[in-house]
């Protein structure tokens, strides 16, 4: 089981309304899937925030930084 989720949730991560924890099967679709919601952010959120995707075992944290 793989899971991906936010290291902590920015403002923005609250008010966007997505589900902050999401689990997986296999670690391709994680990894896909954690790199595809950081870069939805990056593009979509505040700007401010710079979001990056780091391995933790068997869990994919996004992590979050101030640009
Ligand atoms: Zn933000």
């Amino acid at each position: 089981m793989f899971t991906v989720k936010m290291e902590k949730e920015c403002g923005c991560f609250k008010r966007s309304g997505i589900e902050n924890c999401k689990t997986f099967d296999n670690r391709d679709d994680a990894m896909q899937e954690a790199k595809e919601w950081s870069e939805e952010m990056n593009e979509t959120f505040c700007k401010k925030h710079n979001f990056t995707v780091v391995e933790e075992g068997n869990d994919l944290i996004i992590k979050v930084d101030m640009n």
